[in-house]
């Protein structure tokens, strides 16, 4: 009979525990801290809707959806405002709007003739398929410098509080890698490939749905908690996994025969077992920090009119950039207000993300008022720090995910799921989750197959 431990009750521990619960597979779900959710953290307060963590989720899979379905949560899901498509970029100290089709792209202020020209090139590059490029080589050879420092740099920083010079684009970038492999174009490739996906009902994430739920994002594992029930132990953090016998693993004192590590990488080397988990040490994590302002609108010159803002680094500014929840969500703040996140930090500057909350407010507000004309101070603020946010899957990525493989080969009944491993969203974490629960559930061990 099989019995699986999750070591993590973050999104990727819950949904894989879900699916093993539903595959009739007994589990019990291992979490360190006293809340389940892990980076998915909903604060309310003061009449304020404060997400802390990711502030949306973007059904990429039907395996999303139908998760949702399952867990009857599908009547509180929020679809993001229409408005919510616009996304502006810094440029030359403004917000100009990011052009949203080819024709926009020609006429957008974004992007100078000399940029749209290059790009117009980019079918006619050769190919060069390196597993070792940066994002930051790959996006200048394919479609120039200036696409890179005021599309990608910016981009990079909202989805990884990332730097491009960094990440590798086989990695972090999987779909753009294989555009080039598979068509020799980025251009000709997202035309074809979009028709494809069609075929396969998979959404690209600039087409597909994004939405929260009435409560928030925990709405979600809160959810996916009261589904397993009796299963899911809070404040049980767990300290070593044991080898007893072959395919038989201790945790806390109970026998397992599979243990699934939903923990993030740098957490990893804290646990004591028969395997090198030291490795996981080197996964860059830089620290981020949210800032959550209440601002009175009668004090805002912008219309905050879209998803939010993105700061290239070219710009030399001191966030990262802004999340506008209050236009892309209903109800984040209280009549009359507008509710902004701002980042600050990342692989671009770590430390900031670790200075003085105080100077820290200072300096975002200097950044708010050039950039989106707030004046005067906010009636509402709160911080949240990340001090390890985000995993970068930087060039040389593979050793991490070669050694993850080399341990679940060599130790029967081991596995790793979650935000190091499958992507970085909300949605690679769930489909990670769930992926290996149907791992485990479909491998007949030795023991199954004979009774
Ligand atoms: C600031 C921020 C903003 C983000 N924004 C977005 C967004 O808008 N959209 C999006 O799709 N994604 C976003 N993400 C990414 C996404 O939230 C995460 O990648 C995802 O939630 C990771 O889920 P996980 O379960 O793999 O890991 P985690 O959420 O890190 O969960 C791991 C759990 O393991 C527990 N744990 C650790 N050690 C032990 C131990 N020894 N024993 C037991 N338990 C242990 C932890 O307490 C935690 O609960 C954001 C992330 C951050 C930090």
């Amino acid at each position: 009979m099989k019995k699986v431990a999750i070591i993590g009750g973050g999104i990727t521990g819950l949904a894989a525990a879900f699916e093993l619960q539903e595959k009739g597979i007994e589990c019990t779900v291992f979490e360190a801290s006293g809340r389940v959710g892990g980076c998915i953290s909903t604060l309310q307060k003061d009449d304020y809707l404060v997400e802390c963590g990711p502030n949306s989720i973007l059904e990429t899979h039907p395996d999303i959806g139908k998760l949702i379905i399952r867990l009857g949560i599908e009547g509180n899901k929020v679809a993001a405002n229409l408005t919510a498509q616009k996304r502006f970029i810094v440029r030359d100290g403004k917000p100009v709007a990011l052009p949203t089709s080819p024709s926009a792209f020609l006429t957008s202020e974004v992007f100078s003739t000399k940029a749209k020209l290059r790009l117009l090139k980019e079918p006619f590059i050769k190919p060069l398929v390196d597993k070792q490029e940066s994002l930051a080589d790959f996006v200048q050879r394919r479609v120039g410098k200036e696409i890179l420092d005021y599309a990608i740099n910016p981009f990079v920083s909202g989805v990884y509080a990332g730097d491009p010079k960094k990440l590798s684009t086989a990695h972090a970038f999987p779909k753009l890698f294989a555009l080039e492999k598979k068509y020799g174009s980025l251009i000709k490739g997202a035309m074809k490939g979009a028709k494809e996906r069609k075929k396969r009902a998979e959404k690209n994430v600039h087409e597909a749905r994004m939405y929260t739920f009435d409560d928030g994002m925990e709405v979600l594992p809160l959810r996916l908690a009261e589904k397993l029930s009796y299963r899911v132990h809070l404040n049980t953090p767990v300290e070593s996994i044991q080898m007893m016998d072959e395919g038989i693993w201790m945790v806390n004192r109970e026998e397992f025969t599979n243990v699934i590590l939903a923990i993030p990488g740098h957490k990893m080397p804290e646990l004591n077992t028969p395997f090198d988990l030291d490795l996981f040490d080197e996964i860059e994590y830089p620290a981020v920090t949210s800032l959550s302002l209440g601002v009175d609108l009668n004090s805002i010159l912008h219309s905050l009119d879209g998803f939010g803002m993105l700061i290239p680094e070219v710009e030399n500014k001191f966030s990262l950039g802004a999340l506008f929840p209050s236009s892309i969500f209903p109800e984040r703040a209280p009549g009359g207000m507008a509710l902004l996140t701002v980042f600050v930090g990342g692989a671009r500057a770590p430390e900031r993300a670790l200075m003085d909350k105080d100077e820290m407010l200072v300096k975002v507000l200097d950044d708010l008022h050039e950039l989106l004309g707030i004046n005067g101070g906010p009636e509402f603020v709160h911080t949240t720090v990340w001090p390890k946010a985000i995993p970068q899957y930087n060039v040389g990525y593979e050793r991490f995910l070669n050694h993850m493989k080399d341990i679940e080969t060599n130790y029967k009944g081991i596995h790793f799921a979650g935000h190091y491993r499958d992507g970085i969203s909300v949605s690679n974490s769930i489909l990670s989750g769930l992926r290996v629960a149907e791992l485990i559930s479909n491998h007949k061990d030795t023991k199954d197959s004979k009774s």
